[in-house]
């Protein structure tokens, strides 16, 4: 049957909340391994910037802080579609979890009496997000690999996972791709924990690494008969820098940026008049927007992100890595020159469906972080929420996954993964073999400009019916594709193109989603119905994939103490 492997658990993806998952695991006593398509450290949780919230009442001005506080900012930031006993958990959890890294050795930034510094962040009452100067994925991704590293935890490295195998009942393991040498090899556990992050690149214009491609999303959609949840909602980075769209953290309106447009306003207070720079994301990138569209932005593309007032002292020690970023990518140095920005897609609010243990609803199957929708973020996630719900959701998946398997009563699995893999290698070799004539990279590009175009910040009727159409007719040309490589070692070529399928069907459940979904509700605004409409849509799209296409259903909200109200800032 070729090369199979074994254990308890097996956790795809090594950001921060696959790493998290494999720690409590092991801490559970079980044999757990961790499969990426990447070496752990390379993952996009390294590329985080900002910071992680917690309400830990640190900073000046923040001393009122308390997890409720935090709650309530989360929901009124997800326009109330989040679950609130989910977010109640994260919240609560949020201290704990940033201890704990600080005991691990995470080194953040410090406020003068030596406690963790925390920086202001948008749609927040206090000063919340921990950092560590403007590289806190780094600091935290470093530390929970070396982690990792000091109980052993086995990695799988550059495995591309194609499949989630089940049996009747219960999901029994997966089917990869060895990058290296070109094999297929089976991994069969007792429960699988998905940590595969976003599809920032479904998009043209994303601050994601090439490698978030949301195929790990895809084959659970498409092979475990697991539901997608509110994938519509697609999160809109206000300030990613104008050519190459590489983030410049929000942090950087945090420490006190302001946003220009060419008549020299600052423009934000025409529609946050309160909260400025420090709206919520949504709400800042549909400004930055309409006064380019409206003809005040530069070259209709971009407006300016100014920190020259900040002076060269406050940059050099909070935001050196933009510092650089802006001299490397842009030219120019943000000490003397403001930064020409405009928003890219940055984060993915929706995505497998879990409850709060991080269960889906095949039994063994688990998902947290970025690829999983709780749904804490709801219509809209707050910035440093996200490091957040990796680590807290990572943890609380790794250990129900463990009492999972410990009461689990264990079933013959072999077959179920030997039959899968004969259809993945069908699957494989007939791609190999097409004579088809299409190029997978016009299929590529035209998808990124048609999700761009059709589906981005503002939505309508009719381009979100041309953008479906166009999905539908990039599906069918999918199938004639041609792979010009056909060699077996690190054959890129063949891990594209087994992703492109992935990313069609995750954009057209984000295109119908967002067709279906008539009202505006966090990121997802449609201009032809621009109110919330509490009454008919406080709830959540559900998206599972039948006979080839998306079907959609929709799911009750949990709502505990905040009940909805006017979203203003
Ligand atoms: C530039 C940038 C800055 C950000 N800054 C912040 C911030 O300051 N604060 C904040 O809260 N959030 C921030 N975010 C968001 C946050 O960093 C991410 O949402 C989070 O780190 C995702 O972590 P994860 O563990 O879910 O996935 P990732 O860190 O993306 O890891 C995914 C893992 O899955 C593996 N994988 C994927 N597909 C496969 C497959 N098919 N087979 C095998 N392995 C696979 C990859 O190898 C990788 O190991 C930022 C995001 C970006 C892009």
């Amino acid at each position: 049957m070729g090369i199979s492997h074994r254990h308890q658990v097996i956790v795809v993806g090594a950001g921060l909340s696959g790493l998290r998952a494999a720690l409590e695991a092991k801490k559970e006593g079980l044999d757990v391994a961790v499969l990426s398509r990447v070496q752990p450290v390379r993952s996009h949780s390294i590329a985080a910037q900002g910071g992680i919230n917690a309400s830990l009442a640190n900073a000046e001005g923040g001393h009122d802080d308390n997890w409720e506080k935090h709650a309530f900012d989360t929901v009124k930031g997800s326009d109330y579609l989040a679950d609130q006993d989910a977010v109640e958990i994260m919240t609560k959890e949020a201290p704990g979890i940033v201890y704990e890294m600080e005991h691990w050795g995470c080194p953040f930034s410090r406020t003068k009496e030596g406690l963790i510094a925390q920086r202001p962040f948008g749609g927040a009452a206090f000063p919340r997000t921990c950092y560590a100067s403007d590289i806190t994925g780094h600091a935290l991704l470093h530390t929970m690999y070396e982690r990792s590293v000091k109980e052993n935890i086995k990695v799988y490295e550059e495995y591309l996972l194609l499949s989630i195998v089940k049996d009747a009942n219960a999901c029994v393991g997966i089917v990869a791709l060895e990058v290296a040498t070109g094999e297929l090899v089976t991994i069969e556990a007792d429960a699988v924990i998905m940590a595969t992050g976003g599809y920032g690149r479904i998009y043209n214009k994303s601050t994601n690494a090439l490698i978030n491609t949301g195929s790990g999303m895809a084959a659970v959609y498409m092979t475990a008969g697991v539901p997608l949840k509110d994938l519509e909602f697609v999160q809109f980075h206000p300030t990613s820098l104008y050519g190459t769209n590489i983030l410049i953290t929000e942090g950087a309106r945090g420490e006190g940026g302001y946003l220009y447009n060419c008549k020299g306003e600052r423009f934000m207070k025409t529609y946050a008049a309160k909260a400025m720079e420090l709206a919520p994301r949504d709400i800042v990138a549909r400004s930055i927007q309409t006064e380019i569209n409206e003809g005040r932005g530069y070259d209709n593309e971009y407006v300016l992100l100014d920190l020259r007032h900040l002076g060269r002292e406050k940059i050099m020690e909070r935001l050196p890595g933009i510092r650089d970023i802006c001299i490397h990518f842009a030219g120019i140095d943000p000490i003397d020159s403001p930064i020409p920005i405009q928003p890219g897609q940055h984060y993915s609010m929706g995505g497998i469906d879990t409850d709060p243990k991080g269960a889906t609803s095949l039994p063994g199957l688990y998902a947290a972080g970025e690829v999983a929708c709780v749904s804490v973020h709801g219509g809209n996630r707050l910035g440093g929420n996200s490091l957040l719900d990796t680590i807290v959701f990572g943890k609380l998946s790794g250990r129900f996954a463990s009492e999972y398997v410990k009461t689990k009563k264990k079933s013959g699995q072999g077959q179920a993964l030997s039959l899968h893999l004969q259809k993945i290698k069908d699957n494989i070799h007939r791609l190999e073999n097409s004579t088809g004539k299409e190029k997978p990279t016009d299929v590529r590009n035209q998808l990124k400009e048609t999700m761009t175009e059709n589906a981005g910040i503002f939505r309508q009727k009719s381009k979100l019916q041309t953008g479906l159409a166009k999905v539908k007719e990039l599906k069918e040309r999918y199938k004639n594709i041609h792979i010009s490589n056909k060699g077996k070692k690190f054959n890129l070529d063949l891990v594209r193109n087994l992703e492109l399928e992935g990313k069609l069907e995750l954009a057209e459940v984000i295109v119908a989603g967002a067709l279906n979904r008539e009202e505006s509700r966090g990121s997802h605004f449609r201009t032809d119905f621009p109110e919330r409409n509490d009454e008919k849509w406080l709830k959540h799209t559900i998206a599972s994939f039948v006979n080839g296409a998306v079907k959609i259903d929709h799911k009750p909200v949990t709502i505990t103490q905040f009940k909805p109200q006017a979203r203003t800032y």
